[in-house]
């Protein structure tokens, strides 16, 4: 069998689930749910579990983990000190 490399390597395409935009996996930062309905930031984003995409900006944040989009996505019931956690992290974000 003859091994032909494709040229066009496919990039992964994730959606953030704020603001719908479907963007390369690089550029996103990856939630997992680790348990039940706890959420942690995948920095590897190679966490087994499910898992949820938002950019890298305060904003998608903001309306991915204050509202219940992320909730939804990743069907978790994220409690409120888990949200703080989240966006303890994207306040890091803001910096860059
Ligand atoms: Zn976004």
């Amino acid at each position: 069998m003859v091994m032909t490399k494709s040229i066009s390597r496919r990039i992964p395409q994730r959606t953030c689930v704020a603001c719908r935009q479907v963007k390369p996996k690089r550029e996103l930062t990856r939630l997992v749910c680790v348990s039940d309905g706890v959420i942690e930031v995948d920095t590897s984003g190679r966490k087994p579990g499910r898992g949820a995409y938002l950019c890298r900006n305060i904003e998608c944040w903001k309306a991915g983990v204050m509202s219940n989009r992320l909730d939804y996505t990743l069907r978790a019931t994220i409690t409120r000190e888990n949200r703080e956690r989240l966006m303890n992290y994207s306040k890091d974000l803001a910096g860059e």
